[in-house]
Order: structure tokens, then sequence, then C-alpha cells
């Protein structure tokens, strides 16, 4: 469509107007707004980020005009305004506050802006499926003679990474390409027929040729994973968005994009060797949130076609768009390459044992999480651990258990790998055309569609209770030893998770029937003597591990300001520690069925 013949009859105008007070300056224009009353309001969440935030909360000042005169505007609820009556073109400006240095919000100092359409684009009611244009202009003065804009926003006449006119098909699509703004460094490299850009933000002092091979290998194979024979990417242009500061970890999916906010310390240096830990957690994010491009992005629940941004939306299916892209983030990292598998089983150990650390797990269903992720998942406090079970960790051990089923069932033929491009071919690669979902109950069909098998019960099993999983057994099919050891040499056990916030030892969690808890401490109690002595975390554990179960350890601590003293008697800490290891003499079968699940590129070659 050319938009000189069809005028886009919404514009939306964002400036960064005063950096040093975190204000962006947004004007909209709407033509032809409606005479009785023009409805505007921000969304109160962003899609994928399962938690209300109210962004309308952070409008500081706005105002409505029409024909060069003041309009008047009625806030309605929270997050709506209603300006009236309308004629002509109507003109609303406001400044929002950006100070949320998240991957969900908006954020803006000297040193660069970052935004998300959900914190300042507001919706034109009744006007959702129409294109909009969206200027983007640089903060007002000579300041900042270097900035330059990344998003993946379709450019409508602004240079590559300049300042200028973008747009967007409609306003699902104006929400789902977040900028950032600023003197940023870049790289580029193509997969899956797509460029693809990392834009890095903040200090850092990164090796782009091992980032951009490493980040190359896995978008690939993920192309290659879900569409083996064209081997395309679902996108033209693809754009990691990587913010790196001391300390964080966080990101967002987006149909063509990601912003990953990472430690800086998590990024690969000149002259770095292996794979650090902090490389690999970087490593698993970029990837989970790249192979969201298909699973979440473009294969939705049901219930996200279109999204309901008012109020909460809740899916039971959570596990699966969450917890399947936690199983796949790892085991196509795996398969990539740029992990060995050594480094796979300790990552798939650390998920195992999150799950099992949790006394939650005999509690809550996955599905049951999925549909409390707002109020429960995404608001946790002390007693969590004991109550919830997260939809991304048991969500991807219900996956490993899934594909381990459908791979022993079919002797190998099938896997969950079919099930998730059956998925893609039958709602993702369409969505945009049909825009029809997964339905909540429709996976268990799903699956037997592809491979034949009726495993309805056996997920329900899975998802809708709460026992532990049979991945010992599975995994001993596929060839893989999983043990279970304590997670301390001898030693004893106090049923606390501990941390240590500003100098103060402090008890995070007091676990369900834990000796901890029987004792008469709570999550926030801050202890303070172990036995007489002044303790901080590293000695309370050296301690611990000179103790057996059933000796006692006199503790003092404060809760507020009132100082307890009791008695806990230590337990006998449970195997809780899952360590896998390729089976020496596993059967051919099992060979088998290890090489087809995990796939390295070795093997591949073979
Ligand atoms: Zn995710």
């Amino acid at each position: 469509m050319s938009l000189a013949k069809h005028p886009i009859a919404l514009g939306y105008r964002i400036v960064p107007i005063d950096p040093q007070a975190h204000l962006f300056e947004v004007v909209l224009r709407v033509a032809n707004p409606e005479p009785s009353g023009q409805l505007f309001s921000l969304p109160a969440w962003i899609p994928g980020s399962y938690l209300i935030r109210d962004f309308a909360r952070q409008i500081v000042t706005i105002e409505a005009r029409s024909r060069g005169k003041p309009l008047r505007l009625e806030k309605r609820d929270k997050h709506t305004w209603q300006a009236a009556p309308c004629q002509g073109v109507l003109e609303l400006r406001y400044r929002v506050y950006a100070w949320d240095l998240s991957v969900r919000g908006a954020h803006l100092d000297a040193t660069h802006g970052f935004f998300n359409g959900a914190s300042v684009f507001l919706r034109v009611h009744g006007r959702e499926s129409e294109a909009c244009g969206v200027r983007i202009d640089p903060p007002p003065g000579a300041e900042f003679p270097h900035w330059r804009v990344a998003t993946t926003l379709p450019p409508a006449g602004a240079p590559e990474f300049g300042f200028g006119d973008y747009q967007a098909g409609d306003y699902d699509e104006l929400l789902d390409h977040p900028v950032e703004m600023g003197d940023f460094a870049l790289a580029s490299f193509e997969a899956g027929g797509a460029r693809h850009d990392i834009a890095l933000t903040g200090r850092h002092d990164t090796d782009f040729a091992r980032l951009s091979a490493d980040l190359r290998a896995v978008c690939a194979t993920q192309v290659r994973f879900f569409e083996p024979r064209t081997r395309s990417a679902p996108m033209t242009r693809y754009l990691f968005l990587v913010d790196a500061i001391g300390d964080g970890y966080g990101g967002l999916e987006h149909r063509a994009s990601t912003a990953l906010i990472c430690s800086r310390n998590g990024l690969p240096y000149p002259g770095m060797t292996g794979l650090p830990p902090a490389y690999r957690k970087f490593l698993g994010l970029a990837s989970h949130e790249y192979f969201h491009t298909w699973n979440v992005k473009r294969i939705k629940p049901q219930v996200f076609a279109p999204y309901e941004l008012a109020r909460e939306s809740h899916t039971r299916l959570l596990w699966v768009f969450e917890g399947f892209t936690s199983y796949y983030d790892d085991l196509l990292l795996l398969r990539s390459g740029v992990l060995g598998v050594e480094d796979y089983f300790e990552a798939l150990g650390e998920t195992i044992a999150n799950v099992m650390r949790g006394p939650g797990r005999a509690l809550q269903s996955v599905t049951a999480s999925s549909f409390d992720a707002w109020s429960r998942y995404y608001r946790q406090d002390e007693n969590s651990p004991n109550a919830i079970v997260s939809y991304y960790t048991k969500g991807a051990l219900v996956a490993l258990a899934l594909d381990l089923t459908i791979r022993q069932r079919s002797a190998g033929k099938r896997s969950l790998d079919d099930v998730m491009r059956h998925l893609w071919r039958r709602f993702g690669r369409a969505f945009e055309r049909v825009g029809a979902g997964l339905e909540e109950g429709a996976f268990p069909a799903e699956l037997e569609a592809v491979t034949g098998l009726k495993l309805g019960r056996q997920i329900r099993a899975w998802t809708e209770g709460t026992a532990d999983l049979p991945l010992t057994r599975l995994l001993r099919g596929a060839g893989v030893k999983l043990a279970l050891h304590a997670a301390t040499k001898g030693g004893a056990l106090l049923g606390a998770k501990l941390v240590t916030r500003a100098g103060a030892l402090e008890i995070a969690t007091a676990y369900s029937d834990g000796p901890a808890e029987r004792a008469g401490l709570a999550g926030g109690d801050v202890i303070i003597a172990a036995d007489g002595l002044r303790v901080d975390e590293a000695g309370l554990q050296a301690l611990l591990e000179r103790r057996r179960a059933g000796q006692k350890l006199r503790l003092h601590a404060f809760r507020r300001d009132e100082l307890l003293a009791c008695e806990v008697v230590l337990a006998a800490p449970p195997p809780s520690e899952p360590k896998l290891t390729l089976e020496a003499r596993a059967s051919a079968a099992a060979l088998r069925l290890r090489d087809g699940w995990l796939a390295t590129p070795r093997r591949r070659r073979r």
C-alpha cells in the first residue's frame, strides 16, 4: 500500500523530550475521531509478562486539542480517557515518566532511551485494526549527537538505525516492536534467510565475533527445527536489543525482536575460552526468547488471539508456551553445538533441582500455576516455594517427560519436535492470516494427530496433578542415568532458603514442615548468631556441614526489631541434587533414542 495515496489517519510522534527528567512526550493525532467522544487507553499489561502493571500511572500530563483549541478530556477509569466533543483532527499530547530499567516498560536518561509501545502508545478505541504512523524524534538540542534508533518497526522513510518515520499495520503490531535509542554498539549476522542485528547498550567489553557466531548457530538451529525443509525464518529481520548492566537478568519476546537485560559479565570478552556459567545463562536467555518467535508469538493460546490488554487474560497453557520454550532453550543450545553434553546435563540438572526444592510442587499443578500466573507466580513472597510450582521449570520437565515418552512409544520415529512442528504448521505459520490459536484443552489431541499416540490421560496426570514425574525411568530408557545426591557431603539441614541482604543474613523462605519452621523461624527473620557466635551466610553453612541430623542448633534472630531465640533440631539433607550422566551400558535401542534426542552436531554428521 502506498502511504501517499492512503494517508494514515492515526499518527504518533514520540520524543525523548527531557532525558534528565526521564520524560517522553507523545503527540497522537487522530483524524475522524468518534464525534460523541473518543476513548483512549493504555494497556494494563504487556504480552509475555503476566502481571497487571497499569502503565497509565506513568502518564504525568495529558491534554487534548482540536482545531487549535483545548478540548475537554475526562478520565474514565485507571487507564482510559475520553475526549469530547470531537470534530476534525484530534490531537492528544502527553508525557510519560520512564524510569523502569526492565524489558517491560520504558526507561530514559542521558545514556539511552528504551520503550515498549504498551507503556507509551495510547490505544484509540475502535481503531485498533488501522495502520498508524510513528515518528521517532531525537532528544531536543545538540547534546546527544551520536544517538541512533534500533527497532524492527517497519520504516516509512527513516534511514537505517535512524530517527524518523516508521509505521505499524495495526495497534497489536505497534506494541510488538520495542525501541532502543542511544549510542549502542551493533553487530549483524544472517540466519534462516533473515538479517539478525544485535544492538548492545551499556558499558561492556564484548567479543562480538564470539557473540555473533554463537547466536547465529542458535538461530540457524531453531529455524531448521521449525522449518527443516525451507530453513527460512518467519520474519525478514530480527533484532536482539541487549542492555548490559552490573547485575540483571530478563527478557521479553516479540514477533521480530527481543529485549534482553543481562549482567555485563555474562557476555563473552576477548580471549575468553570455554563456556563460563554466566555466558551459558545469557545464551539460554537469548535462545528462550528466540524460540518464542514461534512458540507464543505465532503459535498462541486461543485466549491471546487477540490479546485482552485491559485486564488479566487467563490461560491454563503457559506450561506449553513457557515450559516447552524453557525445555527447548537449552536443548537447542546443545543441538547447535554451543553447549556440550555435560553443560546440557548440568543445565537440565539445575531445572530438576529447582522443581525438587519447592514443597509447593505437591500443592499446585502446572495448569493451575499457569492460570494463576498473574496473582501467584508473578507476585511471589516468602511462602511461594511452599505454595506454588513454576510453569517454566516444571513445564520444561513435562516437555522432557513427553519427549522421551513419545520417542520410546514410537521406537524413535516421533518426538515432541514433531508436535512442535505440527503446532507451527497448524497454528503458527498461518497465524497472521487466520488468527486461530490453541484451545485450552486441545493439546493432547494435537499431539495424537501427529504422533498417533493417545497420551491424554498421561498428560492430564502430569499437568493437572502434582505427583513427581517419572524422570529417572524415562531417562534410563534414553541411556541417561539420573542420580539424586544430598546437597552437602554429610552435614545437616536447616530447612530454610537463606539470602544476604544489605549485609544481613535473612531467611528468604522457611520450607514447609522443615526444622527452621518447626523451631518458630519465618521468612524475613534476620539471623544474627548461631550457638552464641555471630554468623554470616558462609559461617552458618560451615556450621551446618559440621553437624548431623538430630543435633540442635541455637539461633538468635531478629523479627522486625524483636529478638528471638530458638533451638532448631536439624534434619538430614534429602537427596535433592540431581546428577545426569551418560549410561555406559545402555542398550542399542536406548542409544539410538539418546542420539535422536540430543542430536548434537557431531552425531548428526556421522
Ligand atoms: Zn518465556
